[in-house]
């Protein structure tokens, strides 16, 4: 039995058709940048997040550098995000001259602690840092707690965007992610929920000013056409080829996390009283990105990783390095309490085989893997 971590395979025997069709008929048209397809799947988009725009973009570190465009963060400015995460959640902060402000997560969501939030504030403060706003992220497929998060950003004049690279696909108290905060950034790389062939991503909101400048930052700034440059921007544009791919996506995705939702029933049954498993608030729904379990406290993790490797089964450690323990972040602000959930989540996470193409015998077999792991390593 062989096990994917991921199974782009299986998905793709699907759309495969679909996709074929898609590509020859672009190769008809030959409108290789911002074809018809890129409204269309724009429109699609929206049908998912019901915000008013969802703007479709080059990668989701770009949909993230995007939308701090066009909250107009300035350099020197401050913004409060969780160190428990991607590097792009806090690259983007940094390549726009910003700070980092970095803040402890929550031990059973992965995500950021809205009770710990005064604490980076008060960090940033005293350093002297004008603080703007709050880059939360739905971590694995779960949103953050963005009732208590939005609120907190409101009480203190802050915006707030929702990293939900991994979390596209997933609800908050029956709203969809899209809707949780100022502006939404969602990436279609190939591992995640809603992957493309390649690079993608994009950014939604109901705001129309972020919105006007997001588009136009995306084209390098332009005005009334891509020759008059009234702001900085970039290239950020999605290809046309990758919208082909998403449309085949978007035809089975809510399939898809139907699927992703039962392999999770199943591995939390097959894992009761093993691991730690991860669990949901609830209201809350996850796109189930990744599945990931906390190790006993004194497990060790590189030994269960390769007896499980031995055992046909791939796995992966999201995250090792918090972000204020990677160099190049460093000497940016941290919340007091020096992050000690992250540091714990940081030495006791693993992450499982996660598709929704897994199949019963194939998490069994994993299940007691780890078993034997844990009793051996
Ligand atoms: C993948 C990811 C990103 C970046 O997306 P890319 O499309 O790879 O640029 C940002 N934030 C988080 C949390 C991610 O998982």
């Amino acid at each position: 039995m062989s096990i994917a971590f991921i199974d782009l395979k299986a998905q793709q025997t699907r759309i495969r058709d679909k996709v074929e069709a898609g590509f020859q008929t672009l190769l008809d048209h030959g409108a290789y940048i911002m074809g018809p397809e890129i409204a269309a799947l724009e429109t699609r988009l929206g049908e998912w997040t019901g915000v008013a725009h969802n703007i479709s973009c080059s990668s989701g570190t770009d949909a993230l550098l995007l939308a701090l465009m066009g909250l107009e963060l300035q350099p020197g400015q401050g913004v409060i995000v969780p160190s428990f995460t991607f590097a792009a959640s806090a690259e983007v902060i940094s390549v726009m001259g910003a700070i980092p402000i970095f803040a402890e997560v929550d031990k059973i969501s992965f995500n950021l602690d809205p009770e710990k939030l005064p604490q980076a504030l008060a960090a940033g403060k005293s350093a002297g840092i004008d603080i703007v706003g709050i880059i939360g992220v739905g971590l694995f497929g779960q949103p953050a707690n963005y009732t208590a998060i939005g609120n907190f950003a409101r009480e203190n004049g802050l915006w707030l965007i929702d990293d939900a690279a991994q979390s596209f696909g997933a609800t908050w108290h029956g709203k969809p992610v899209g809707q949780l905060a100022n502006v939404t950034c969602t990436s279609f790389f190939p591992a995640k929920p809603l992957g493309a062939y390649g690079d993608g991503g994009a950014i939604f909101t109901n705001d129309d000013k972020i919105a006007e400048i997001i588009r136009s930052c995306r084209v390098h700034g332009m005005g009334r056409d891509k020759y008059e440059n009234i702001r900085i921007g970039m290239t950020g544009r999605l290809d046309t080829m990758q919208a082909v791919v998403l449309d085949a996506k978007l035809d089975i995705f809510a399939d898809e996390l139907v699927h992703r939702q039962n392999a999770a029933n199943r591995y939390a049954a097959l894992l009761e009283g093993v691991v730690s498993t991860p669990s949901l608030a609830a209201g809350v729904t996850s796109s189930w990105a990744q599945y990931v379990i906390q190790l006993p406290q004194g497990s060790n993790r590189d030994a269960i990783c390769k007896s499980l490797a031995n055992s046909g089964v791939p796995t992966a450690i999201y995250y090792p390095v918090p972000m204020h323990r990677q160099p190049p972040y460093a000497h940016y602000p941290v919340s007091a309490c020096n992050l000690p959930v992250t540091m714990d989540l940081c030495d006791h996470v693993l992450a499982l085989p996660m598709h929704p193409y897994l199949e019963t015998d194939q998490q069994a077999l994993i299940a007691s893997s780890l078993k034997d792991a844990l009793a051996t390593a």
